[in-house]
């Protein structure tokens, strides 16, 4: 069983003193680093350029908050204006890189294969690459939620120098995000459930790889969603901007 992992996407949301509020009022419920730790592991994604001043923040509260970024370049230096680099962010102990998720593939116009490729570049760093897919409202209604989420998938896993068992996906429905709209436990888990099996096809190091559900996943719907037999954490974005919501999806999750 991969262990539980709850994310939050702070998308392009914050300020010096609205993270400084927030990051310190989320570590006052989690474990310190070095105490025994809990049943989930917890991460939060700010904007690129507030990852230094969260880095500072977590090290002197000595926090288990891990931090991740909300994506990286596919490439390893060189010139790519305004894009930051994988072992840039490792060098800020940054753990986890949320790669292709839908906003970025729907106004930066990334491809399967760029989201790929970013997923690869972030583990040739040392990141955890979470890897972000899920269908729109068009595609359900059309009766092909699984296809092309197996689409998305595949195109990650083809990649040779993968490892899946540094790998992260979340199963993220388009017409969920930022809607208020949940998939159902039962609609989410027949997408989990398909993906777990897409990956232990490859490689039974699969078991171990974390799926987690995103899409207005809050503190009244997690515990539900959570309770899937293949739903292993959650990302989570407009719940993620208030402690107090944050938190007790993290508790469900426990
Ligand atoms: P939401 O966003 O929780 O606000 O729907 C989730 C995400 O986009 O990662």
């Amino acid at each position: 069983m991969p262990r539980k992992l709850v994310v939050g996407n702070w998308k392009m949301n914050g300020s010096l003193a609205v993270n400084a509020d927030l990051v310190s009022a989320v570590a006052a419920g989690l474990p310190c680093a070095g105490e025994l730790p809990g049943q989930v592991d917890v991460a939060i994604a700010p904007p690129i350029v507030y990852v230094a001043q969260l880095r500072q923040l977590i090290d002197k509260k000595n926090s288990s908050l891990a931090l991740a970024v909300q994506d990286v370049s596919a490439a390893a230096s060189g010139a790519f204006t305004g894009d930051v680099a994988a072992s840039m962010v490792a060098e800020f102990g940054v753990r986890y890189a949320i790669v292709g998720h839908s906003e970025r593939r729907k106004y930066q116009g990334e491809s399967d294969s760029l989201v790929a490729q970013k997923a690869v570049a972030a583990q040739q760093a040392g990141l955890t690459p979470i890897v972000c897919v899920g269908e729109t409202l068009e595609e359900r209604d059309a009766g092909r939620a699984l296809a092309v989420v197996a689409a998305q998938v595949h195109a990650v896993l083809m990649q040779s120098e993968l490892d899946v068992s540094r790998l992260v996906i979340a199963y993220e429905p388009v017409w969920a995000i930022g809607t208020g709209r949940t998939a159902s436990p039962e609609q989410a888990q027949e997408i989990h459930a398909a993906i777990r099996h897409q990956l232990k096809q490859l490689s039974e190091a699969a078991a171990n790889t974390a799926i987690l559900y995103g899409g207005s996943m809050n503190a009244a719907n997690a515990k539900q969603l959570l309770a899937q037999a293949d739903i292993d954490g959650g990302l989570i974005g407009g719940a993620a901007l208030k402690a107090q919501d944050f938190l007790a999806i993290v508790q469900a999750a426990q």
